[in-house]
């Protein structure tokens, strides 16, 4: 059995969702696969309840998640302002997807404020923060799509689930638990991927349309990455991997090209953390993965301006690349005893 989520936010919402609605689903600065399959798993369900639903995001999202059913309807504020605007003012009601706090937002959050329409959140991060009416938070899923299928199933929607809205909710729990290697240790996940496969879902031809679908230059950058730009602190048990501008520019980097090189170090026996360190024009935007009870996202909000979960997080610094490595190695230096005590 999958367990009920509380009852009173949901004789709201089914209330809600009785009358012919306007909906506007928002998610993170740069969407990923929980981001974009959440968003796009619940805009075709909310479509089947008769609501008028429009998607945005503060950000492009990677080819990579292109294909999939609907995702050319999801706005990019970044090029699309105006019409982003236009869908918040006339919203009944914003979900906000697979995010804790307004900032992940972007550009789209001071217009969230603005707007006070019925706001719900729908997350699985840890410490959500108080900028919505409702929150639907539970850290023990998956994915935000897991979230998402058991608000589904609350609001009396088992029989409208598809195939169309199972393959965008495998999507995210595929990608946010790695194909089932991180955040996938409770029995209910497995129960959730059942049901979705059995809407007829190809789970094979959807790994493949996420996992191999990038350009030979995003194999060469990687390749090239591990090469050369992969530093290794076994004292720490602590690998990282940086990329410059130029670097990135060589290689014809594309939104979602880097997606993934932060897990890579860990095939290096006895890693516990890694990093990646992408150049941006103005900060350094930073990834970071640990595993046990190391708690990365603790690190990422007390020094580099992030957060996230215990094991996946990021963050960023307004000093170079050289600094930002260099600040790193010295507070990752601070827990070598933490690190070391990891199993
Ligand atoms: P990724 O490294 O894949 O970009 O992000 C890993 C996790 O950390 C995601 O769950 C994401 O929500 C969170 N995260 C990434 N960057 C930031 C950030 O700048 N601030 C906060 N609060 N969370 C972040
Ligand atoms: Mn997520």
């Amino acid at each position: 059995m999958i367990p009920k989520l509380p009852e009173e936010i949901y004789a709201k919402l089914k209330k809600v969702l009785d009358a012919p609605f306007r909906v506007v689903i928002l998610s993170h600065y740069n969407p990923d696969g929980d981001a974009i399959g959440s968003m796009l798993g619940l805009y075709w369900f909310l479509r089947k309840k008769g609501c008028r639903v429009n998607m945005a995001v503060p950000n492009e999202f990677p080819q990579f998640l292109s294909w999939m059913k609907g995702a050319e309807q999801i706005l990019d504020f970044a090029g699309q302002k105006q019409q982003v605007e236009e869908e918040l003012q006339k919203a009944d009601l914003v979900f906000c997807l697979d995010f804790n706090e307004p900032d992940r937002l972007g550009g789209i959050k001071d217009l969230l404020e603005k707007t006070d329409v019925l706001k719900i959140l729908v997350d699985h991060h840890p410490h959500p923060a108080d900028f919505t009416d409702h929150v639907i938070s539970d850290t023990s899923v998956s994915s935000t799509a897991e979230l998402v299928y058991k608000l589904m199933l609350d609001l009396d929607g088992r029989d409208i689930i598809d195939a169309t809205i199972g393959e965008c909710l495998f999507v995210g729990i595929m990608t946010d638990t790695g194909c089932f290697s991180f955040n996938s240790s409770e029995p209910d996940t497995y129960r959730v991927v059942g049901e979705l496969l059995e809407t007829g879902i190809d789970k094979d031809h959807i790994h493949s349309m996420v996992y191999d679908n990038y350009t030979e230059e995003r194999m060469r950058m990687l390749g090239y990455c591990l090469q050369e730009n992969m530093v290794v602190l076994p004292e720490l048990r602590t690998a990282y991997i940086y990329l410059s501008q130029e670097e990135l520019n060589r290689y014809n980097h594309m939104p979602g090209d880097t997606e993934g090189y932060v897990n890579y170090p860990f095939s290096i026996r006895n890693i516990r953390v890694t990093a990646l360190f992408i150049e941006k024009k103005n900060h350094v935007k930073i990834s970071f993965r640990s595993k046990g009870d190391f708690a990365i996202n603790n690190f990422a909000r007390e020094y580099f301006n992030g957060g996230g979960h215990n094991n996946a997080a990021g963050g960023e610094s307004n000093e170079n690349l050289r600094d930002t490595i260099k600040k790193f190695e010295s507070l990752i230096a601070k827990y070598s005893n933490e690190i070391n005590s990891l199993p």
